[in-house]
């Protein structure tokens, strides 16, 4: 008579190869199989929602594991190879996201609405919070977060800037009438986008406002 190793149960028949009994062997030769299959998974798909769909698959066996670590059937330990796939994900995240962003950023450019650029800043606004959790380095979600934050000065402040730029140089040619045109075309653009403008710049619009009415007093 034996002892299966990992629940202890008498076994009067021999037991398996990794000295369990049959019914815990199953289960462990189960969950082997899974990781097995999603390990193969997550090493050789490109796409990101197989990729961390997997890895979640993956990390759960691996917790399920840790139940036969004393055994040491598996090698690397469950510890170790949760470990990894946190870091592989990670990476798969990082990289994903630059190549995602870079290319809005070139998409966007052909956007000509500005309700269809705040609309595709959101969706990558919401989709960063749907990623950074899954990146494991200050320097990974830095990175990340940079790329957002280019999205947003570029295509919505520096939009703003050029309305802005474009009524100075109006101004300066005495054109008051086309200036005032760019100033209403900046303050709609402000109005509508305020939210990104951060802390200090939330009172453009008055700057603005009072530009208006001091060229409009000009003309007459
Ligand atoms: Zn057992």
């Amino acid at each position: 008579m034996d002892n299966c190793k990992h629940c202890g149960i008498n076994v009067s028949y021999s037991v398996s190869k990794f000295g369990m009994c049959k019914l815990c062997e199953d289960i462990f030769q189960r969950e082997i199989q899974i990781l097995t299959e999603s390990k193969d998974i997550i090493n050789h798909t490109k796409n990101i929602s197989t990729l961390l769909n997997r890895c979640q698959i993956a990390l759960k066996v691996l917790e399920r594991l840790k139940v036969f670590e004393h055994l040491e059937l598996i090698h690397p330990p469950p510890a170790q190879i949760m470990k990894d796939i946190e870091e592989k994900r990670s990476e798969f995240v990082s990289e994903y996201w630059e190549d995602y962003c870079s290319e809005l950023t070139q998409k966007l450019t052909r956007y000509e609405s500005l309700d269809s650029v705040i609309k595709k800043i959101e969706e990558t606004k919401s989709l960063f919070d749907k990623y950074k959790v899954h990146l494991n380095s200050q320097k990974q979600l830095n990175e990340a977060e940079h790329w957002v934050y280019f999205l947003i000065s570029d295509h919505i402040i520096g939009g703003y800037n050029t309305l802005v730029r474009e009524a100075k140089d109006y101004e300066k040619n005495g054109d008051n009438k086309s200036a005032v045109k760019k100033l209403n075309e900046a303050l709609k653009c402000f109005e509508k986008t305020k939210n990104y403008f951060g802390e200090q710049n939330q009172n453009l619009d008055i700057e603005l406002k009072d530009w208006i009415t001091r060229i409009s007093t000009k003309s007459i």
